[in-house]
């Protein structure tokens, strides 16, 4: 297992860091306790030693789930990160009695690193409003959370606002090869690095989407390097930036575990070529996209309620990916009937205000047909 070190914050975290949120779950959703026992055993034995959850993940019982796991390993083993779900927060005893709950879930007194979970502009002014910024400090003082941080989804002029604030330990980005340009990006990496905070990083596959590639541009990966998965490009691209405290997979099954630590093994970077190679992959993943959308959610909110750069994402991911569970899952799973394009009432309101002037209500439409159309997944 490859390592980084930070003086500063007093770690040496493993540059692959366990995503809990994708746990293999039966029909229902329950978590297969067995199975997921045993890949994070076998993680922790190959010597990753960061564990990521969040109060939430997985119909909140990630964090109970982790806590059983944990129970027997030595604490000083790993280090342990969760958030607090700062849409759920109203008032510093909101917040109060959400950490005692954690403390009490994961069996731990302190949190290696506390996160404000999924910042963007409205949430973010909110926690200062409340006083959950300062609140948290004092729970730093008090040694339950060691280091303190942020994990962040909206565009860079929020991203620049936050990380100036204050000095952070550290924040959690989503980035990828593919995403250079979304959210934060690779605009938001280098501010981090200027003003000296280490990143943990999400989203190094695009939850799953860069492992399946379409098959012409997974032979030309294959054809550079036969041993490494497409998985793998993904996430060497990502542990190649040296600002990068640890990369989180969010791993489903033993397989993926496997993967993912033979990668860490002998992770050798990318040489100049192979970066090609991967940009060239980038560019033609961009081009099978349907439409433009970046996810930015200047259209939102949608007075109908539609979920509009969810559409788009799942859409977009159809021909970028060959894994129609990542498609059929979300469209069929997450996204609620009443958030769907068929309650567009044609106001007009989104297409104003679209940067990348997608015509809204008609792409809605095309993708909702297209991604009703997607066979479920055996
Ligand atoms: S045109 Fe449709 S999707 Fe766009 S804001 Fe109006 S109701 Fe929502
Ligand atoms: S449809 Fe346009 S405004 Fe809405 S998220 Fe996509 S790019 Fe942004």
């Amino acid at each position: 297992m490859r390592y980084r070190e930070h003086k500063a914050l007093g770690v040496r975290t493993s540059l692959l860091g366990f995503g809990c949120m994708r746990f293999p779950t039966d029909e229902q959703g329950v978590i297969l306790e067995d199975a997921a026992v045993a890949m994070l055993h076998r993680a922790l034995e190959a010597g990753v030693n960061y564990i990521d959850t969040a109060h939430f993940y997985q119909n909140s019982q990630n964090e109970p789930f982790v806590g059983r796991a944990l129970e027997g390993v030595p604490r000083e083993n790993y280090y342990l990160a969760t958030k607090l779900p700062t849409w759920k927060v109203d008032s510093v005893a909101d917040a109060q009695a959400i950490f005692a709950l954690q403390q009490e879930r994961l069996k731990s007194e302190y949190f290696d690193f506390y996160l404000l979970h999924s910042l963007d502009k409205k949430r973010w002014e909110r926690m200062v409003e409340l006083g959950i910024v300062e609140w948290c400090e004092q729970l730093q003082r008090e040694g339950k959370i060691r280091r303190f941080g942020f994990s962040f989804h909206d565009d860079y002029t929020v991203f620049e606002q936050i990380l100036r604030y204050r000095t952070w330990d550290f924040c959690q980005i989503q980035l990828n090869y593919l995403d250079t340009q979304v959210q934060a990006g690779m605009r938001g990496y280098r501010l981090a690095e200027e003003l000296r905070v280490p990143l943990i990083i999400m989203e190094p596959v695009k939850g799953g989407a860069l492992a399946c590639l379409p098959e012409d541009l997974e032979a030309g990966l294959a054809a550079a390097r036969p041993e490494w998965s497409s998985a793998s490009w993904a996430l060497r691209w990502v542990a190649g930036l040296p600002n990068v405290l640890t990369v989180l997979s969010g791993m489903s099954s033993m397989e993926q575990v496997e993967d993912n630590l033979a990668t860490f093994e002998t992770l050798e970077p990318l040489n100049g070529e192979e970066q090609t190679l991967l940009e060239h992959t980038a560019d033609q993943l961009r081009m099978r996209r349907k439409n433009g959308c970046t996810g930015c959610e200047y259209c939102m909110p949608c007075p109908a309620g539609v979920d509009i750069p969810e559409h788009f994402r799942l859409w977009n991911r159809m021909d970028q990916c060959r894994d129609g569970a990542l498609v059929w899952k979300p469209w069929n799973q997450t996204v609620k009937p009443e958030a769907k394009a068929d309650h567009c009432i044609g106001c007009g309101r989104c297409e104003q205000l679209c940067p990348q002037h997608i015509s809204i209500p008609a792409d809605l439409a095309r993708a909702k047909a297209d991604l009703d159309a997607v066979p479920r997944p055996n």
